[in-house]
């Protein structure tokens, strides 16, 4: 590495440039949280920008897709067990590429040394394993207690496709930030169950739609097919298949985009053995990642101009999912910080740098970051 803190690590996302000397506050100042002022503004305005997938995001090479993301279905799939030798190689190629983030920490610390670190949690298979009922996805007191930690010495905040009030039931710390419903439905810092400390929230106008949704979701997927369950994430709705026999995955399927095309505005993604259906806007993890950046102070324009006020954030992205990648993509378009994939099977395409190969160990590279603040 250089004496600037760059990581020699094949395209990875961690910057090179020096820190600044901003003054940072952490918590914010109230005033730029509060009544979505500040960051806020640009929250609706690109809110606005809503885009019209409908149909269109529906294509025929789902249901591979979605026994691809699946890494169950990896473990057991013959092709894999019988590729041996094969497959190991693939898997060291990849890991060359993404590193371990706690083998490649010293080079990760002297990266973000002078900067202000910033820390975006995913939750499912992030912070707590992937289980069979998405109801009991809790999270350990040592994985709270890390979390704790690195959230008592940087801005930190859990970005999950989940709804806010259900993560914050899950993790029980006042002091996050927490971006639900994919990031459309932000809140700082609080000790209040209300909404006067409400960020953004830039799919407000889509709650009757996304109710109606709910409930044919309900009556037509999770009523129909066993294991299938029909998920409120307020802003968004799950369609959880992990408890489905997987003959019948492509029947979830069918019977989601058939009450889609009901509802045009709305369009799909996939998760790890899940769908998502979520409003038509451009808006996603990689969105909310900015909007708290920019919330927090830091401006990636800035970072861009001529140099005289520098953008010296480091934001530190773990997660696990596909929906990660937007928030992966727009660190690696900023040239900051480290994203950091979580996945115990090499994957093909990520922009995250790192990775991580399960919830303990981002457990253990949480406890070094909260240690090297110290
Ligand atoms: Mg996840």
């Amino acid at each position: 590495m250089t004496k600037h803190g760059a990581v020699v690590v094949p395209e990875d996302a961690v910057a090179a440039a020096a820190g600044g000397g901003r003054h940072f506050s952490f918590p914010p100042p109230r005033t730029a949280a509060m009544g979505g002022g500040g960051g806020g503004e640009s929250c609706k305005k690109l809110a606005a920008q809503q885009i019209d997938l409908g149909a269109a995001a529906v294509v025929t090479s789902w249901l591979d897709s979605m026994k691809a993301s699946s890494p169950r279905h990896r473990l057991m799939a013959p092709a894999v067990a019988a590729a041996g030798a094969g497959a190991d190689a693939e898997h060291d190629e990849w890991m060359e590429k993404h590193p371990s983030a706690l083998g490649k920490f010293e080079a990760v610390a002297a990266a973000a040394k002078g900067k202000r670190i910033v820390v975006f949690l995913d939750y499912d298979g992030t912070l707590s394993p992937i289980v069979d009922d998405p109801d009991r996805a809790v999270m350990t007191d040592e994985m709270r207690d890390a979390v704790r930690g690195v959230a008592a010495r940087f801005p930190t905040a859990i970005v999950s496709g989940r709804c806010r009030d259900k993560v914050f039931s899950f993790v029980k710390l006042e002091e996050l930030y927490y971006a639900g419903s994919h990031g459309m439905d932000i809140q700082g810092p609080t000790s209040t169950k209300d909404d006067s400390s409400v960020l953004c929230q830039p799919a407000r106008e889509f709650l009757p739609m996304i109710e109606e949704a709910h409930a044919a979701l309900e009556a037509r997927v999770e009523g129909v097919i066993p294991g299938a369950k029909v998920e409120n994430n307020r802003f968004c709705l799950s369609v959880h298949f992990r408890r489905v026999d997987e003959r019948r995955w492509g029947a979830v399927l069918e019977a989601t985009k058939a009450v889609l095309r009901g509802f045009p505005r709305l369009r799909m993604t996939q998760g790890r053995k899940v769908l998502e259906i979520r409003p038509s806007i451009r808006w996603d993890k990689g969105e909310a990642l900015r909007f708290l950046l920019s919330n927090l102070g830091f401006d990636s324009s800035a970072a861009a101009g001529d140099g005289e006020e520098e953008d010296d954030a480091f934001p530190i992205y773990i997660g696990d999912d596909r929906t990660d990648e937007d928030a992966f993509r727009v660190l690696r378009a900023r040239g900051q910080g480290a994203g950091i994939l979580v996945t115990r099977f090499p994957k093909e395409e990520t922009c995250a740098g790192f990775s991580l190969r399960d919830p303990t160990e981002v457990k253990d590279f949480l406890r070094k970051l909260a240690a090297t603040a110290a």
